[in-house]
């Protein structure tokens, strides 16, 4: 069996002011060829594929391709999206004849030529392999599935939990492709759309609505004939012209088995709607208040309105300003991407007293720079380490500022180690003497769970924040909930 493998990934935020270029993929890992076999290793949706490619019996013969992952940030440069779309092309073409494709994608990517990012690679593909040669792909289940997508993959599996553990959708992806591929079963792919959107408070699938929903589709699972069933929430700050959410089921064979449980499941989603609305975001001034009178342990502050791993710039300075202002008893931790004022912490070396306006200089709109003197506690020229199964992390240069009891970690980029413990640790502070750290993720809080003792979400506005109502939606298809009054949504 002879298959190819690519992976071209990014979640995009169309609020965001930043634009997705080749270097934000060259930041978070673009491989090519052989290489992409060895640093894959047991890392995303590839590294599943490989642990299953390596339980095959018959000889298996892998074509890597194009490995690019930028993580979620702006809009993607048409450049950037023609090339990585045209290494891929090529290397198709040369790696003819094929049994299969497995293209790893995230499925809410969207580019300045195409605001369906996924759709247009898949048919780019279909184009070169022809109608019968089947396409799986592993996707991110905050994917906004569309009708191309539908129409030219075979196989789009979705993960199971958020936090997401990528190796096990690849893996999932990876053993129907194999099953497919040897006869065993064909794999009949029925979706349905969903006209809503909803912030993302309720995105955790181990409690709340998007628990129950997310062990319905367990449950359809376990009936015979049914081969996956993949709910995908959309992620929420996507403006394109398909946008919603969505569900696919995989039967084997049975077209009229597939589309009944994916409208069952997408009756379960509508009939949830308004408790994935459901919020208990407290405002910054309160959040700050609340952490600093909480008994012993680690508070998390999720600073929901700037989440780098939702796309947003990472600069955002709202909780930071409440964190100056109250300084608060004990130690609270805080990260901010600001290249320029890290550059001058550098500069001034450690031990010196910095004047500087920081943050707030990609997202103006949302907040502002902070004036401000610190000191500069410790720098870092660079540090690379593995992040297991996210696989090799280049923390590049970093500085930690001293304000009172406020320490400020510059970094200058938008690193996946901005959520990490790591990012402390190297600077030389204890996380255990921390009574609050500000993480920029609205879900990915398990890094911190060895100390964690509570968490706070912070009401904190910016370009990821949980009020879908204030953005200005251009290309959303309407009417959707709850934008709009949806009378009937079938
Ligand atoms: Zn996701």
């Amino acid at each position: 069996m002879r298959i190819a493998v690519a992976e071209i990934a990014q979640e995009t935020d169309s609020f965001s002011p930043m634009v997705t270029d080749l270097s934000d993929f060259e930041t978070y890992g673009l491989f090519y060829g052989e290489a992409m076999l060895e640093r894959m290793r047991r890392v995303g949706p590839i590294g599943g594929m490989l642990e299953v490619v390596a339980e095959q019996s018959e000889t298996v013969e892998l074509v890597p391709i194009v490995r690019g992952w930028a993580s979620a940030g702006g809009t993607i440069s048409a450049e950037t999206i023609d090339r990585l779309t045209g290494r891929l092309v090529d290397g198709l073409r040369a790696a003819l004849p094929l049994d299969a494709v497995y293209l790893s994608l995230h499925g809410a990517a969207s580019s300045e030529n195409d605001d369906d990012v996924e759709g247009c690679v898949l048919e780019a593909v279909r184009r070169v392999i022809g109608d019968n040669i089947p396409i799986a792909c592993p996707l991110d289940h905050h994917a906004n599935v569309t009708q191309r997508m539908m129409r030219h993959a075979n196989v789009l599996v979705g993960h199971e939990t958020q936090p997401h553990d990528p190796p096990a959708t690849g893996r999932k992806a990876a053993r129907i492709m194999f099953e497919m591929l040897r006869g065993e079963i064909r794999p009949t792919m029925r979706w349905c759309k969903i006209p809503m959107i909803t912030p993302q408070d309720q995105f955790l699938t181990s409690h709340g609505p998007m628990k129950q929903w997310f062990d319905l589709a367990r449950e359809l699972e376990r009936r015979d004939g049914v081969l996956d069933v993949s709910p995908y929430p959309m992620q929420p700050w996507l403006d394109v012209a398909e946008g919603g959410w969505s569900v696919i089921v995989h039967t084997n064979d049975d077209e009229a088995l597939a589309q009944a449980l994916a409208n069952q499941m997408a009756e379960k989603a509508w009939e949830l709607r308004e408790q994935f609305w459901v919020s208990e975001r407290v405002a910054p001034a309160e959040a700050v208040q609340q952490a600093s009178e909480a008994g012993s342990g680690l508070i998390v502050l999720s600073d929901t309105g700037d989440s780098v791993y939702g796309g947003a710039p990472g600069d955002n300075t709202v909780v930071l300003r409440e964190l100056l202002n109250q300084q608060p008893p004990d130690l609270a931790l805080v990260p901010v991407i600001d290249p320029e004022t890290l550059g001058i912490a550098m500069d001034a070396g450690v031990g010196s007293t910095i004047e500087i306006d920081l943050g707030g200089k990609v997202d103006n709109l949302f907040s502002q720079p902070i004036h401000m003197t610190a000191r500069v506690a410790a720098i870092s020229k660079g540090v690379t380490v593995n992040l297991a199964d996210r696989g090799i992390c280049d923390l590049r240069r970093t500085a930690l500022l001293e304000v009172g009891s406020v320490r400020i970690v510059v970094l200058d980029h938008r690193s996946f180690a901005i959520n990490h413990p790591i990012l402390y640790t190297h600077l030389g502070l204890d996380v255990g003497e921390a009574k609050m750290v500000v993480v920029k993720t609205a879900s990915n809080f398990q890094f911190f769970r060895p100390w964690c003792k509570g968490i706070i979400r912070v009401d904190s506005p910016g370009m990821t924040q949980s009020d879908l109502t204030a953005f200005d939606w251009k290309r959303l298809p309407r009417p959707i909930y709850p934008l709009d009054t949806v009378e009937n949504w079938h």
